[in-house]
């Protein structure tokens, strides 16, 4: 393995745009990826339903300020926009009533504004929502639903500094497949898993399943749950701030499952929001047949995800099927073709959905964005500023790093 200016660890969208932005500085690298194909995170197949499927981001967010979004326009991908709603409500087998439906939306307005004046001692999410049906339905959205945990587990001010992801996109083709486009022409090195990272004598050594590579920096994009794994060994260790910061910044879940449903819309439409609240905190979201296709697509996040992933492929089904007839009636099972489900809590390079800050651990992301000794950097979703969590963020902060990398470098 040759040397070069910098190595960038993994091929998601924060390695592939970092890469970019070297070349365009002018600067070497090496980008290395442990899994088989780019784009981490994002992934569109086909294998399940024989149409494409995102099984990691599908939601263009913020389409104001998201690249992928001019980009997915200007080369003719099929755009629908959809920002969520809450379209059907049910709690358990009873549909809400329309009273209930409104109570929840004025809910979710208290809720919001309740976040944007809260100056408690407690950072937690859940201090600010109360045990009653309308509130929780709304700290479903806002909590596993949305950042992937649960409400307990979930920062106000990290919460809080996020920003509103309208307005909202899809794409038919799959936004796991849009952004292999725009990162196929870089080049990666599949398969080469890195090991470790010894940063005691000048710049950096890469130590991969594939050799060595020495270089003057490294910019680290894998997940915080691969960082608290401790897959990556660093010689020596990290600075303790910055290990601290990683166990601060665990993983939430969000995880999908997706049931064919033939012959029958259930009385939805294309795109339609329902969601259906349950007791302890096992809530099921659906995504109606999206683009008309037959998939009705449940998500379930936070504790019940990592649940919902160790009960297995089977379960998963079952369970949204059985939660489609409580709501549907007893044709829905017979109409049930085929089900899957993402795992991304058991997939070793990943390790989750995406970071979300402990209560009162806001600042760790500050503290891992910071460079140590000049030589290693951290980019992706998780240091990702207002965009966190989101594939176009992760993008940004790979192209923003890399643009302090190379002037870095270029300060020799
Ligand atoms: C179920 C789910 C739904 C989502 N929905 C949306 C959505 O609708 N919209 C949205 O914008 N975002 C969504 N996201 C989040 C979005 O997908 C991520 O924020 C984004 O893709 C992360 O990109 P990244 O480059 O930071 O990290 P990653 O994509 O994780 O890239 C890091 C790469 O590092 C590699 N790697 C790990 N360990 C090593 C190692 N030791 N050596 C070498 N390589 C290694 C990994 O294999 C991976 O390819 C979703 C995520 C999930 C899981």
């Amino acid at each position: 393995m040759t040397d070069v200016d910098v190595v960038i660890v993994g091929a998601g969208c924060a390695g592939l745009a970092a890469a970019k932005r070297l070349r365009a500085a002018g600067r070497t690298f090496r980008v290395v990826e442990a899994m088989g194909r780019i784009g981490g995170r994002a992934w569109t197949t086909t294998d399940d339903f024989g149409i494409p499927f995102d099984m990691g981001c599908a939601w263009l967010h913020a389409a104001d300020r998201n690249p992928f979004f001019p980009e997915a326009q200007a080369a003719g991908w099929t755009m629908q926009h959809h920002d969520m709603g809450l379209d059907h409500l049910w709690f358990g087998k009873r549909k809400a009533t329309p009273a209930e439906m409104e109570a929840e939306r004025r809910a979710e307005a208290e809720l919001a504004a309740c976040i944007e004046r809260h100056k408690g001692a407690s950072d937690r999410l859940s201090t600010l929502v109360e045990a009653c049906h309308g509130l929780r339905v709304s700290a479903t959205f806002a909590g596993p639903m949305d950042f992937g945990a649960d409400d307990d587990e979930i920062s106000v001010t990290d919460y809080r500094a996020a920003a509103d992801l309208d307005p909202n996109y899809f794409t038919k083709e799959g936004y796991g497949a849009l952004i292999h486009a725009w990162g196929a022409e870089v080049p990666v090195t599949l398969n080469c898993t890195v090991r470790r990272i010894r940063w005691d004598g000048p710049g950096v050594e890469v130590e991969t399943a594939q050799g060595t590579i020495r270089a003057k920096a490294v910019i680290v994009t894998v997940s915080t749950g691969v960082l608290a794994f401790e897959d990556i060994a660093f010689t020596p260790d990290l600075p303790e701030g910055h290990r601290e910061a990683i166990f601060d910044l665990p993983m939430g879940l969000l995880t999908k499952v997706p049931v064919q449903i033939e012959g029958t819309r259930l009385g939805l439409q294309p795109f339609d929001d329902l969601l259906i609240e349950r007791h302890a905190r096992h809530d099921l979201y659906f995504l109606a047949f999206p683009f008309d296709t037959d998939l009705m697509v449940g998500f379930v996040g936070g504790d019940f995800a990592w649940e919902m992933e160790a009960a297995g492929r089977a379960a998963a089904v079952d369970f949204v099927t059985d939660r489609l007839v409580d709501c549907f009636g007893s044709e829905v099972r017979k109409a049930v073709r085929h089900g899957t489900m993402t795992n991304w809590g058991g997939e070793r390079h990943i390790r989750g959905g995406y970071a979300a800050a402990r209560p009162g651990k806001a600042h760790a992301r500050a503290m891992l964005a910071e460079p140590v000794a000049e030589r290693i950097w951290f980019a992706g979703e998780a240091l990702a500023g207002s965009l966190k969590q989101t594939a176009a963020g992760a993008r940004l902060s790979g192209e923003a790093v890399a643009g302090k990398v190379a002037l870095e470098l270029a300060r020799g």
